[in-house]
């Protein structure tokens, strides 16, 4: 294993990295992990990546030590769709691509996160874990804790999409239905954990749902480079789109990708050039768009929180900062869209590619049309849609 050490994104505090631990002890900011990346980058080439079809092709860089700790259904090492068909809908042309995270397990990305973190819960000793979700986070851990044999504590606001919560009953979690926002339920957690003997899995107050999550920069660059990550020459033209677009609620997905193309820097896979990356939110949920207009680092909670892409319901981030560090120095932008054009967005996505989007992944293209108009996307650009997971979650708000 190449792990060192882990680190506070924000005052960069060292943690050791071999024990269950949530936030940084000094100033409560996410721990991120930190590899040797001499020894990962030599490792990788000694290793096929072809034998491997799941997210842990990548095992240089991920955390768990002992194999053996894995729990794992196969996740990411998901398609990566050309969507000419969906291009031709736009005013310009452009090389459109759909990365279908909701062909994981579970139907969303944050099969990732969980097969990262529960893995490593397992490693290091878990029994308990809980967690706050807005519906697909819930769903994937009940699922990966199942497999592991631990328990299961979720807390969802009453007003989740139904099949997430039946998914989490059905796996045998302990569902707990909260009358009120994700950051209420994250409140319960807090304030029940210590007593209760739960490892909080809450997305970036615990330092390994990302490194699970940023496998998707990873799977970016062979899906672009067409070739082996080691054989790319630094500082040469990057095998990485020009444009991402990534819906946020709790940006764990857009740090990951930014972590991970620093990291392809270090070992020499790439140079420095990035993509510029795009927070989409809904209009009625955009904390992060409301911080980036002001100009702020850190975003504040929004009121009133509401949208029917639950998954984008996140009135305040843990990693606010990062997601607007991220988006400031690729040169992206935070852009809101609303309910109505995000719900219509996934009909036309559906009958322009045949996949059946989140409303979530939906919202990207209305943000990729308001994009076009502001000439912040360019005729000619290659531009990822990132549907985060698979629309049929969501009968309640997409049945007519
Ligand atoms: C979790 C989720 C998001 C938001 O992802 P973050 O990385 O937490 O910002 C978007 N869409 C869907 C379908 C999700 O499940």
């Amino acid at each position: 294993m190449n792990v060192t050490h882990l680190e506070c994104a924000l005052c960069g505090l060292t943690h050791e990295a071999n024990t269950l631990q949530n936030l940084c002890t000094d100033c409560g900011k996410p721990l991120l992990v930190r590899y040797d990346l001499e020894k990962a980058a030599k490792a990788f080439g000694d290793r096929p990546l072809e034998c491997e079809a799941s997210l842990w092709r990548y095992r240089d860089v991920l955390p768990v030590e002992d194999p053996a700790n894995i729990v794992t259904f196969g996740e990411g090492w998901t398609p990566l769709i050309k969507a000419d068909r969906l291009a031709a809908r736009l005013p310009v042309r452009l090389d459109l691509y759909v990365k279908d995270e909701g062909q994981n397990p579970t139907q969303s990305f944050k099969a990732r996160g969980m097969t990262a973190a529960i893995s490593m819960a397992k490693e290091l000793g878990a029994t308990k874990v809980a967690v706050p979700s807005a519906g697909n986070a819930a769903g994937a851990l009940a699922a990966y804790a199942a497999a592991a044999g631990m328990e299961a504590f979720i807390f969802m606001p009453s007003d989740t999409p139904r099949a997430n919560i039946v998914e989490c009953e059905q796996t045998g979690a302990h569902v707990t239905l909260v009358d009120g926002l994700i950051t209420d339920c994250g409140k319960i957690v807090a304030e029940r954990k210590e007593a209760e003997g739960w490892f909080d899995v809450s997305t970036l107050k615990e330092p390994y749902r990302v490194e699970g999550k940023k496998t998707m920069g990873y799977e970016l660059f062979e899906q672009f480079g067409a070739g082996t990550p080691f054989s790319a020459a630094a500082g040469g033209s990057s095998p990485l789109p020009d444009v991402i677009l990534y819906p946020t609620g709790g940006g764990t997905g857009l740090i990951g990708m930014w972590k991970a193309f620093d990291e392809m820097e270090q070992m020499g896979w790439i140079g420095s050039k990035r993509p510029r990356m795009i927070s989409v939110q809904s209009a009625t949920c955009a904390p992060i768009v409301r911080a980036f207009e002001k100009g702020e680092r850190f975003a504040d909670e929004f009121e009133n929180a509401a949208t029917v892409a639950s998954g984008l319901r996140v009135p305040k981030a843990v990693g606010d900062f990062l997601i607007l560090d991220a988006v400031r120095a690729s040169g992206g932008t935070a852009i809101a869209v609303n309910d109505a054009e995000l719900v219509a967005a996934v009909k036309e996505i559906g009958a322009a590619t045949g996949l059946f989007v989140a409303p979530e992944g939906a919202a990207l293209l209305p943000a990729l049309r308001k994009l076009i108009t502001r000439e912040e996307v360019l005729p000619g650009e290659s531009v990822v849609l990132f549907n985060i997971g698979s629309g049929i979650k969501y009968l309640e708000a997409l049945q007519h």
